[in-house]
């Protein structure tokens, strides 16, 4: 079974069954992605498989295909905002944004944006955590897709969603690079539209 952790606000996952096998149908792209994201080990923490996303960064085409991937299945869905969770998910959103459209919107730790705020506070499995967003990036008729790298036990994706649904804008759906289905975080996010290119079994 897995087990979690904290480090730095975030929490990470400790699992022996995180060794990284596809469970999606196999193409070009999921597969040039899966050499390419490095599974570390014991970082940040003993006994935690971190998915490293920052090589497929390196590679300008294949950002630019996983980008263009993760925005796909929302290209008519008339999205107005792209929200972008702290901090890896900002380097998805900036360009999936870019490709749909949309305004980009930054939620990030307390403290750190510097006007105004909206704030949630989430339970973690030890103790609570908190995600601000500027008060008047998201608004009541607004269409929102919210963008992070991983989803493992959905916490963080749910409290953004409810960040954002509390101004009245319409949560459209997620988009995810990486989802290690077996910690169900998908069943958090209320039955809303969830997509991942990469499911780790
Ligand atoms: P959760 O709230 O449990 O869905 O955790 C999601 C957040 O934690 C995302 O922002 C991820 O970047 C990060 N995260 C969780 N587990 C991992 C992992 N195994 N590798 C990399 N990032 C992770």
């Amino acid at each position: 079974m897995p087990v979690s952790t904290t480090s730095h606000g975030f929490k990470f996952h400790l699992s022996s069954t995180c060794r990284g096998h596809l469970t999606s149908a196999k193409s070009p792209l999921i597969d040039e992605l899966k050499r390419t994201i490095r599974d570390v080990n014991n970082f940040p923490k003993p006994g935690i498989v971190f998915k490293d996303v920052t090589p497929v960064l390196l590679d300008v085409k294949l950002f630019r295909r996983a980008a263009v991937a993760m925005a796909e299945p929302y290209r008519d869905a008339g999205i107005t905002r792209v929200v972008a969770i702290e901090s890896r998910g900002f380097l998805f959103g900036a360009p999936i944004a870019l490709e749909l459209g949309a305004g980009l919107v930054p939620i990030r730790k307390p403290g750190k944006l510097p006007a105004a705020t909206q704030r949630v506070d989430y339970a973690l499995e030890y103790g609570t955590d908190a995600l601000e967003m500027h008060h008047d990036a998201v608004q009541a008729g607004d269409r929102v897709l919210v963008v992070d790298d991983v989803l493992a036990t959905g916490g963080t994706a749910n409290a953004a969603a409810q960040l954002v649904g509390g101004t009245g804008a319409a949560v459209v759906g997620f988009s995810f690079l990486i989802e290690l289905d077996f910690l169900k975080g998908r069943q958090r996010l209320q039955g809303r539209r969830v997509e991942a290119l990469l499911h780790y079994a």
